[in-house]
């Protein structure tokens, strides 16, 4: 564990020497939970964005995309829900001052009783050797058994007061399980009380004239007021989707774990409207298209896992998260909710307006039910840095940092550098660049020598490196190195272009989906 969060402090100090991420106000000291994008950060971003946008929009003749505004009407707010009821429980221990989220502080003491079974079960596993059987341990290890009626008793208890909204037996858990605050190490906890995650901020100029409204803690809403004038507009039909990607605010209580939990993110939404009674049918069928989504990039099926909700919302039937093995364990990436009628119902309320679908097929009208696919671009681009990040030890006993990204995210994709800074050959560097640049993203680099300029390549994740040498001048060919093997050929200038886009465009990722 101690050496998965030194890799974690690791990759964040890498995020930040190499250009993908920076503190917010850097200058300033930061500011909590924001974080702004560097030279290459923006670049990964806009990539997985892009791989996001046309899995969504360019696979799938029946959704469109949109790019709602960030404030909106006040009553959607309401409408919603989420002025009443988008809270966390927070608690706060006496003796640190510390503030926690009471759900995550019991989410965690669970997860101590899974980790003490595996323990055990690892345990077995090596004293048993081949002959081990899981299942079997599992069922009849005393010690196993006694953790986990703990730890299922735990759980049915916590679902049921995070579902009844008691706060009361929310704290008397944190009593009950001993759970101490980790800085002060005390159970002098407060009151668990409810804090709502919204920013609100007000318009118009004057005091009197000024009118509260919110930055919107999700992008989805954005889409269901517009769900008529698209539909309209577009002659859209049942079943068909509404991608949208955009900023999204929460007044996060504890800020932890870097880019993983924000108060400023980024989301990547699409709701689908369908035919009531077909929604769990489309449920199914999302689940299964987003996990392909996300293991089209290689990372390994093994880190990845679905994870059905305990609490539903009051509105869904059905909500997964998909969670990817981060260095601080298996976290959510994106959610998947069968929302059913609930956000276009409630609009239709809040707004006197008729929100329905006129079915030409039974010529009947009705609300369309929804599913949702939520992922945060963020924890997205947390996933791939923890991935790709490695401290490769080398047969000379050097060590390289380098990051495997799928050559479809690299920020860069080709760098070209000439042997020297002489004999013409910076000139010829730049003839390949300005070839190749309306192709892919291409770097010049001339400073230091080649491995130097090498190693610099890895750390940013460039898959090619180029080098112009001599004998270019004599036959146009290069050295045409490879990222992950370390392996060099000599390559035709004209070859570099056939070699180098296919493997390195979006389409790459794309036609795995289909
Ligand atoms: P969590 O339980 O971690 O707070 P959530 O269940 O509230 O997340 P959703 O409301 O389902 O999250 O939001 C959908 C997605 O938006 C999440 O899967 C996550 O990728 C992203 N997201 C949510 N909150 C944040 C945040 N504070 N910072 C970065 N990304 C976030």
């Amino acid at each position: 564990m101690a050496q998965q969060e030194d890799v974690f402090k690791k990759i964040v100090s890498h995020c930040k020497e190499y250009g993908f991420v920076f503190p917010s106000s850097d200058i300033y000291d930061g500011l909590g939970a924001v974080y702004d994008y560097g030279q290459n950060g923006v670049e990964l971003k806009n990539n997985i964005k892009q791989y996001w946008w046309q899995s969504m929009v360019l696979l799938h003749q029946n959704i469109v995309g949109i790019d709602a505004a960030i404030f909106m009407h006040p009553t959607t707010w309401k409408a919603s829900g989420h002025v009443d009821a988008f809270n966390d429980p927070l608690i706060d221990n006496r003796d640190s001052k510390k503030r926690y989220r009471a759900d995550v502080l019991i989410e965690d003491q669970i997860a101590k009783y899974d980790e003490k079974i595996q323990k055990e079960i690892d345990k077995a596993a090596k004293r048993f050797g081949e002959a081990f059987d899981e299942a079997q341990f599992r069922a009849t290890n005393a010690r196993v058994i006694e953790h986990q009626q703990k730890r299922d008793a735990l759980h049915a208890r916590f679902a049921k007061a995070m579902n009844d909204n008691d706060l009361d037996e929310l704290r008397q858990i944190i009593l009950d399980e001993e759970i101490v605050c980790p800085i002060s190490g005390t159970r002098n906890w407060t009151e668990v009380r409810q804090f709502n995650l919204m920013f609100k901020t007000e318009v118009g100029s004057t005091a009197e004239g000024a009118s509260t409204i919110y930055l919107r803690p999700e992008t989805a809403q954005g889409i269901f007021v517009n769900y008529l004038n698209v539909q309209k507009t577009g002659r859209m039909k049942l079943p068909f989707g509404i991608a949208q990607i955009g900023k999204a605010f929460r007044n996060e209580i504890v800020a932890r774990q870097f880019i993983f939990r924000m108060r400023e993110f980024e989301q990547m939404e699409m709701q689908f409207f369908v035919k009531p009674g077909t929604e769990l049918e489309w449920f199914q069928k999302w689940k299964q298209t987003r996990m392909a989504w996300h293991q089209a990039l290689g990372f390994g099926a093994e880190n990845y896992r679905f994870h059905d909700h305990d609490k539903l919302a009051h509105y869904a039937n059905a909500a997964t998260d998909i969670e990817f093995h981060m260095p601080f364990g298996f976290k959510e990436v994106e959610g998947i909710h069968s929302r059913t009628n609930f956000d276009l119902s409630q609009h239709a309320k809040y707004s006197g307006k008729k929100i329905e679908y006129f079915d030409p097929e039974t010529n009947e009208s009705y609300t369309p039910f929804v599913i949702e696919t939520s992922i945060g671009v963020d924890r997205m681009f947390l996933s791939v840095m923890c991935h790709s990040f490695e401290e490769e030890q080398l047969p000379g006993g050097d060590v390289r940092t380098v990051l495997h990204l799928p050559a479809a995210l690299a920020p860069v994709k080709l760098a070209v550098f000439p042997l020297t800074k002489k004999d013409g050959l910076p000139e010829k560097a730049q003839e390949i660049i300005n070839d190749l640049r309306f192709h892919f993203n291409c770097k010049y680099e001339e400073k230091d020598q080649i491995g130097k300029r090498y190693r610099r390549m890895d750390a940013i994740g460039t898959p090619y490196c180029v080098t112009v040498d001599p004998q270019t001048l004599e036959d146009n060919t290069v050295t045409l190195r490879d990222r992950d093997t370390m392996e060099q050929r000599r390559v035709n200038i004209a070859d570099l272009r056939g070699i180098i886009e296919d493997e390195v465009s979006i389409t790459s990722l794309l036609k795995k989906l289909l």
